[in-house]
């Protein structure tokens, strides 16, 4: 079955088609991917063989894998991923490392939440940590708020609809956020897993894909305690221009972090002195 399956997708989805396959035969078979290859046979029901084509058929339209096995795994816990939010990044795992480097602060704001894989992570390795997330999509945020249950860390996250700072008027210790910032142009270089199937909102601000850090680099200090940090993930060409940003906002202590495959990833600043 899988080397079939393997064989029809080759000319579509590339190398990681033997990978993908079986990734999503272990989801239709219950079991994990570690047992699927130890395996040699395997006694299958129709039902599975039905379900296991239709998911392979939406590979196949260019469905990212995560979307249709409902989940993707990030720093070590499983999140519920839909087509409303953006598919947690392991590029994004650098400002978790980062951010695990600092004292636990008591609160933490988290814009654009997504999945919530940014603040839930956080509040599940702070024990005493409690924190705010916000999204500007209320489908995204059903999806963080099943997130959060599932992660028992509910009672500690507030979940509010908001467009960047509009629905927030108290003071954090940390702000993190990965905002859009996929140039306009991009966009039209990206793959069709990501351009057909993820969130445009997630994605792209437009034009040059600065504007989300524009209203963070402007707005958060207003929102931070003194000697509070903030986090921002960034695109690979970006480090430049956000860093110049945070410098006219007066951000201090700016540090550029870069991600496992070299790119510079995340931005970290302290609240301005005032
Ligand atoms: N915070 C989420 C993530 O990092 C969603 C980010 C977004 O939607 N741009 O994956």
């Amino acid at each position: 079955m899988l080397d079939g399956a393997g064989k029809t997708l080759q000319p579509i989805l590339g190398d990681d088609c033997g990978r993908d396959a079986q990734i999503i035969l272990a989801h239709v078979l219950g079991i994990s991917t570690a047992s699927l290859r130890m395996r040699s046979c395997e006694t299958v029901s129709a039902d599975q063989v039905a379900d296991f084509e239709i998911k392979i058929a939406q590979r196949a339209a260019f469905q990212p894998v995560s979307q249709i096995i409902g989940m993707r795994e990030f720093w070590g816990r499983e999140f519920i991923v839909t087509p409303d939010v953006l598919d947690p990044r392991p590029d994004t795992e650098t400002l978790i490392e980062a951010a695990l480097e600092l004292p636990s602060p008591n609160r933490i704001l988290d814009l654009g939440l997504g999945t919530g894989c940014i603040l839930f992570t956080l509040l599940a390795e702070w024990r005493d940590a409690s924190g705010v997330g916000v999204d500007i999509s209320s489908d995204a945020l059903s999806v963080a708020g099943r997130n959060a249950q599932a992660l028992n860390v509910a009672d500690r996250a507030d979940l509010r609809l908001s467009n960047w700072f509009e629905n927030i008027d108290e003071k954090f210790d940390l702000i993190v956020s990965n905002p859009p910032y996929i140039t306009a142009s991009e966009m039209n270089d990206l793959s069709r897993d990501v351009a057909d199937w993820e969130p445009h909102v997630a994605l792209t601000p437009g034009g040059d894909g600065l504007d989300a850090y524009r209203i963070i680099a402007a707005q958060a200090s207003s929102h931070l305690n003194a000697g509070g940090n903030l986090m921002l993930e960034i695109g690979w060409q970006q480090s430049e221009s956000v860093s110049d940003l945070l410098k006219r906002h007066d951000w201090s202590d700016l540090r550029i972090l870069r991600d496992l495959g070299g790119n510079t990833r995340v931005i970290c600043a302290k609240s301005p002195k005032i």
